[in-house]
Order: C-alpha cells, then sequence, then structure tokens
C-alpha cells in the first residue's frame, strides 16, 4: 500500500484542483471565453505523446486528411476560442480523440480503417464536439477524486498542475468512456457540423451499422469507446428528421459514399521527442 498523502499536501492539491474546476464553471455559460487551462493542458498532453515519439511531424497521410479536416474546422472554429488543429498519431487501433485547447488527434491507423470519406468525416466531426462541449475538461474535473493518489503522487515529482492533470486525461486516452447522453450530443453537433461543411452525415450511422452485430471483442477501438451504438444511431437518425432542412439533401444510402483514398503504407517522419513543445 502506497502511503497516504501528508493532509497538507492533500489540502493544497485539492485547492489548486478545485481552482480549475471554478475556471471552467464560472465561464461556462460564455462559450466564446478562452480558459488558459485548456491550452495548458492540451500543450501537456501534446508533450506527452510528442515525448513518447508518436506525433507525427509530416507524412503524405496529412495530404488525405487536411482537405476534411480543413472543411470542418472552417465551420466548426466560430464555435470554439482556440483554434482547431488535426494532428497525425501513430498508434495501431484506429481512432481519434481531442483534447481541451482544441487538438484532435487522429491515429494514423484511422485513414486506413475507414470505408468512405463520410465515415472519416463523421468521426472527426463527433471528436470536434467534444472540444466545442469542453467534455475532457469536465471528465477530468469529475475523476479528480478518483486519480487523487495517482495526481498526488505525481506532483510530488514535481511537475506542472497541468501536466499533472493530464495525466488523468493522458492514462484515459485509450479508454474513453463518456456517457452515452455525451456521446449523443456529440453524435448530434457533429452531425450538423458535417452538414454544415458539405459531408453526408450519414457517415456516423454508416461506421455504427457495420459493427452493430458484431462481437464485442471484434468492435474496433473507436466504437467500444463510444458505447451504446443502438442507441446513438436512433437519437441521430431523430435528429434527420427534426431537421429535414439541413438533412433531407443528405443520401442515406451507404452506396452514395464518397471513397476515401489513402496512400498505401504512406512514409511518416515523427516529431523528436527533444523538439520544442510549441505548435
Ligand atoms: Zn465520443
Amino acid at each position: 500500500m502506497p502511503k497516504p498523502l501528508s493532509s497538507k499536501l492533500g489540502v493544497r492539491i485539492a485547492l489548486l484542483l478545485s481552482m480549475v474546476s471554478l475556471v471552467s464553471m464560472a465561464q461556462a455559460p460564455l462559450p466564446e471565453t478562452v480558459t488558459d487551462q485548456e491550452t495548458e493542458l492540451g500543450q501537456a498532453v501534446y508533450d506527452e505523446l510528442r515525448d513518447k515519439g508518436e506525433i507525427i511531424e509530416s507524412s503524405p497521410l496529412y495530404q488525405s486528411l487536411k482537405p476534411v479536416a480543413d472543411a470542418i474546422a472552417r465551420v466548426a472554429q466560430s464555435r470554439y476560442p482556440h483554434p482547431l488543429k488535426f494532428i497525425l498519431v501513430h498508434e495501431p487501433k484506429p481512432n481519434a480523440f481531442a483534447t481541451p485547447g482544441g487538438n484532435i488527434y487522429v491515429l494514423d491507423s484511422l485513414l486506413y480503417f475507414v470505408k468512405n470519406t463520410e465515415q472519416l468525416a463523421g468521426t472527426l466531426c463527433h471528436e470536434v464536439s467534444h472540444t466545442i462541449h469542453r467534455d475532457a475538461v469536465a471528465r477530468m474535473a469529475k475523476a479528480q477524486k478518483i486519480e487523487m493518489r495517482e495526481i498526488g503522487a505525481a506532483i510530488l515529482l514535481g511537475p506542472t498542475l497541468a501536466g499533472t492533470l493530464a495525466i488523468g486525461l493522458t492514462g484515459d486516452l485509450h479508454s474513453l468512456a463518456y456517457s452515452r447522453d455525451i456521446e449523443s450530443n456529440a453524435d448530434v453537433t457533429g452531425s450538423d457540423i458535417c452538414a454544415a461543411a458539405g459531408y453526408n452525415p450519414w457517415g456516423l450511422v454508416w461506421l455504427f451499422r457495420e459493427f452493430q452485430d458484431t462481437d464485442a471483442a471484434q468492435v474496433p477501438q473507436l466504437l467500444s469507446d463510444h458505447p451504446a451504438n443502438g442507441v446513438r444511431i436512433t437519437t441521430l437518425e431523430q435528429h434527420f428528421r427534426d431537421n429535414p432542412s439541413v438533412f433531407s439533401q443528405f443520401n442515406p444510402d451507404p452506396k452514395s459514399a464518397t471513397p476515401f483514398n489513402v496512400p498505401k503504407d504512406a512514409s511518416e517522419q515523427f516529431l523528436r521527442p527533444d523538439a520544442r513543445g510549441d505548435q
């Protein structure tokens, strides 16, 4: 058993953590307000991924990603005060995740995994919506108590507050489990963004449907991280029906999908772990 934290240190940690949640709570009604903590937290995650040598600095894959990412950022940027950036990361399991501060990480394997542009756009729009809704920040605040011991141990080693909090976030990146409501909200906002960007919002539904009857062990992490697909499909379909002026123009048939072109075995150059953290 690890030694319990001294109560003085415990109080100090609790104060630091509550400062973060108070600031974000106080600013929640004003979506345009910039919170420095968000940028700081995002930078801490970026630094960690860079130090693990996972951030892809250059690759032909960016040429495939860029047009979709740019179109989404163009319509979504006005809803988030920090620049939205799509960063490729090397990992074998197809996924994408958003961190506070505007960075959306796209795993290279996702680009090979998706069957069409609409599925990729749907995934990216969903992640951008987590950013806009500040879901990661909210979850970190909620997780503080559970992770207090881990956070306390990290503070003893001397990282910054943001770095300390980010440990909780990065530790969770591969087992993201938002509630069904949070996921559905991100789906709905994401479908609005995709529609505005000109991408058929049915893409996310197609992705869900492909794995609806698959054995849990075979479901890619992308979808097991974001559970309850049946309800999420129903929620999206209802949203499409409720807003025919936006969604009736889009074809629900996956046969209408646009192929997504990605170079086979594209080369990847990684950001060196000792490179500067500035983006
Ligand atoms: Zn999600």
